[in-house]
């Protein structure tokens, strides 16, 4: 009996034809932009010690508590497949010895992560992000600059319509232990009522309880404080900069107070560029600023600030995924032509044209196949054309077709 056909592992999807194109599109336009701001590529390790990620993100986090991909390796190493790209780059800061020299350091980084979350529509195990930071800069126009770069790649993809940067201060270490305190005896008060996730978080970390996604918890989180009366004059300082640097760099924004980030490391600035046209999945692009995070994996003190961007939201976001680029069909009459085909094929390629040929078959049969590629054009090689040193060049759109010098197919057809 014939094996049955397998599958990809749940939560993980094949990228091929439209999906490719969309999410390279995305990519490539993140780079590229990314570029002008003066950032750098960097690519880490798609796994990393389990501690990378475990000290450094919360142990009550989502991401830490239910959804890494961690597995003892056959040397008896704990190692996790990496759920988000921030860590990996400052990890890799400090691995480095880049964190005297050079700062602020701009860094670009895209690939996959992995997250053991509920798939659906915007949401898999295996999915991708984009993501830029900003290591070794304290300056409030640092969020702004790095902010505005993402609004630029928005806009660049012709998605920012309907997307709004939502943005919140989590203040300083001050204006945080204040604010716990006053939702400690939120929480408290409404105990009973919390999810079972949510009471472990009140007794560890109540600020997690406000990132929760249980229904329940929502209701409650509703009516608690917000941290803005518990800012000290500083951290309020440094907020009015951002937004006013932001404003400047003609960023729309919009304050939500509830907005606190899944991860433990930020501090001031967390913000979330959301849309309403994904669902439940609307969030497309967040961040903020994590002061303590390079300490966090063994480096000296370096304020810094980024955001990471799941790449599937933005590919569903645009309106379509470029085009299959069109080849140019080389097509030789008979056999006594392969060679001058070959010839001419190569040359097109050289000079940067997208160009195909026919493993085999006859005229009809190469037309056809042209067809099924959407050939742009075909240049037909016959034998009496080419003892003449010409070819036959044939629009595929109009269906018009001209005898021209074959010296003059590559500058005919555009290069
Ligand atoms: P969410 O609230 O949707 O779970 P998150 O706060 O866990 O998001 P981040 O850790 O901030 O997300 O990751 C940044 C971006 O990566 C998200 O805004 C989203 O666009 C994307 N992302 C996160 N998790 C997934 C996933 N499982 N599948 C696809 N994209 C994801
Ligand atoms: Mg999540």
């Amino acid at each position: 009996m014939a094996n049955p056909p397998l599958q990809p592992v749940r939560g993980t999807r094949d990228l091929i034809g439209e999906d490719f194109r969309g999410h390279h599109h995305v990519v490539g336009t993140a780079r590229r932009i990314l570029a002008l701001y003066g950032h750098e590529e960097w690519a880490t390790p798609i796994f990393e010690s389990t501690a990378v990620f475990a000290r450094s993100l919360g142990e009550t986090s989502d991401v830490v508590s239910k959804e890494m991909y961690s597995f003892e390796d056959r040397g008896g190493d704990s190692i996790t497949l990496r759920p988000e790209g921030t860590a990996g780059v400052c990890r890799a800061l400090v691995s480095n010895g880049l964190t005297q020299a050079n700062l602020p350091r701009k860094v670009f980084y895209a690939g996959p992560m992995f997250r053991y979350e509920r798939p659906q529509k915007g949401r898999y195990r295996q999915f991708h992000q984009i993501g830029a930071e900003v290591l070794g800069a304290a300056e409030p126009l640092a969020d702004a600059e790095v902010i505005a770069a993402g609004w630029h790649i928005l806009q660049e993809l012709g998605i920012s319509e309907g997307v709004v940067l939502e943005i919140n201060t989590l203040g300083d270490a001050e204006s945080r232990d204040a604010y716990r305190a006053a939702l400690l005896e939120h929480f408290t008060a409404h105990q009973a009522a919390l999810s079972p996730d949510s009471q472990v978080r009140l007794a560890k970390n109540p600020m997690r309880i406000l990132d929760s996604k249980d229904e329940g918890d929502r209701a409650i989180v509703a009516t608690a404080p917000t941290i803005q009366p518990f800012l000290t004059a500083a951290a309020a300082g440094f907020f009015d900069a951002v937004l006013r640097h932001l404003d400047t760099l003609g960023v729309p924004t919009r304050q939500n107070p509830r907005i606190v980030r899944g991860l433990d490391y930020y501090s001031h600035t967390a913000f979330e560029f959301v849309t309403d046209r994904l669902g439940a999945q609307g969030t497309v692009m967040a961040g903020g600023r994590y002061d303590g995070l390079v300490a966090e994996m063994g480096g000296p003190a370096t304020p810094s600030v980024g955001w990471a961007a799941g790449v599937e939201r933005l590919s569903m976001l645009l309106a379509a995924a470029p085009a299959a680029p069109r080849p140019v069909a080389v097509i030789p009459v008979g056999e006594a032509q392969e060679a001058a085909a070959l010839g001419l094929l190569q040359d097109l390629r050289r000079a940067g044209l997208v160009a195909e040929i026919a493993y085999k078959g006859n005229l009809k049969r190469r037309m056809e196949r042209a067809n099924r590629l959407s050939a742009r054009a075909a240049l037909i090689l016959g034998e009496d054309e080419l003892a003449a040193g010409q070819v036959q060049l044939r629009d595929l759109d109009a269906g018009s077709q001209a005898t021209i010098p074959l010296a003059e197919a590559v500058s005919r057809l555009g290069a």
